[in-house]
């Protein structure tokens, strides 16, 4: 690893002021730094500065009806949160999904939702691909049952964060602070395809961090689904997060998002049409999963992933019809 200079920011300002003072990629934060470390271990990314920010705000309120959640509130103390257990289903499931307790005891909110793709070509410093400034994407050759199933490249990562997901399908917001000031970013245009953004992945500017997940109050009825490989510990094949608003037994208006099937969060629309208003059956969830999946396109060594986030669609949408 490339050695470096550490700030232990004690607050925002603190860390905002920090990180003003760098040029982008020089300095960058770091929260529980599970992620930021075996980057910068794998000479990813080699920042001459990291600026600590795991004493950002730690605190889950209340907020316009809502829950206003600190960026770095560790992902095991969400799950423990008794008013996020219970208007937040979907987020609480994926939490407690998460990895392990371990990592869920250190890892962040913030941390979570931006962590780096996991693609084993980016992750690799033998590939100089494209998100590295290369001039392929290894994975369209080459080992690629881990990929995109959405988004046609240039680059076919998946998004990581199994947070992101439920976010996105409550319909909530970052609010992210810089050297400019501070502004909320609906969850669903932060997260940026790869031929908006090819070495990131989101619409942050240079020296901004993600200070807050804003909830607005959930749908009446909310529920996710991940497949994994066995009961492993590693990030789900693919995932689905699902919030609905009911008149009665029927649905008023459902959001549908997917995870680890392309490069960000992918919010199915398509589906969100066929569940408006329907009484949920098994047949009917059936009909969104494959509506949800009808725009997929596998690669060489994923068509698998299809059937997959076709069932966690569908289980997502079946586990919402019990609770
Ligand atoms: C074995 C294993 C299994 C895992 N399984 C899963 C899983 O199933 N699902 C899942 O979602 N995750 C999973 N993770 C990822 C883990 O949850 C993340 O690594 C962790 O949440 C990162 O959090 P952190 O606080 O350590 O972030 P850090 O490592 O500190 O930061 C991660 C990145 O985000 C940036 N950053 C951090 N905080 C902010 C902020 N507030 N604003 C702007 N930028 C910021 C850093 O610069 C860095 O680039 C797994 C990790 C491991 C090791």
């Amino acid at each position: 690893m490339k050695a470096f200079a550490y700030v232990n920011a004690t607050n925002e300002k603190e860390a905002l002021a920090a990180l003003a003072k760098a040029e982008r990629g020089r300095m960058l934060p770091m929260a529980g730094g599970m992620d930021l470390l075996g980057l910068m271990k794998d000479y990813i990314v080699s920042p001459e500065r990291v600026v600590s920010i795991r004493n950002l705000d730690q605190t889950i309120a209340s907020a316009d009806g809502g829950l206003r959640i600190g960026a770095a509130v560790k992902i095991a103390d969400l799950v423990e949160h008794a008013q996020a257990r219970k208007m937040y289903p979907a987020l609480i499931t994926a939490a407690e999904d998460v990895g392990t307790p371990q990592i869920r005891n250190v890892g962040t909110v913030g941390g979570n939702i931006m962590q780096r793709p996991r693609c084993w070509y980016f992750r690799n410093e033998e590939f100089n691909c494209l998100k590295k400034g290369g001039s392929r994407c290894f994975a369209v050759e080459g080992e690629n049952q881990y990929h995109a199933i959405f988004g046609d490249g240039p680059c076919h990562i998946v998004h990581p964060s199994s947070l992101a997901v439920p976010v996105i399908a409550y319909g909530g917001r970052f609010r992210v602070a810089g050297p400019n000031g501070a502004r909320e970013i609906d969850a669903g245009q932060f997260f940026q395809m790869p031929d908006q953004n090819l070495y990131g992945e989101t619409v942050l500017q240079p020296n901004e961090i993600v200070t807050h997940v804003l909830l607005p109050p959930p749908g009446q009825r909310s529920a996710a689904y991940e497949v994994r490989f066995k009961q492993s510990h590693d990030w789900p094949l693919a995932a689905a997060a699902v919030n609905l608003v009911m008149s009665g037994s029927t649905v008023k208006t459902a959001r549908v998002v997917l995870g680890a099937v392309a490069p960000t969060p992918w919010r199915a629309q398509a589906a969100e049409r066929v569940l408006a208003g329907k009484v949920i059956t098994e047949a009917i969830a059936t009909e969104a999963a494959g509506a949800a999946l009808a725009g997929a396109r596998a690669m060489s060594g994923n068509a698998y992933k299809i059937q997959i986030a076709k069932t966690a669609v569908k289980r997502a949408i079946m586990a919402v019809s019990r609770a």
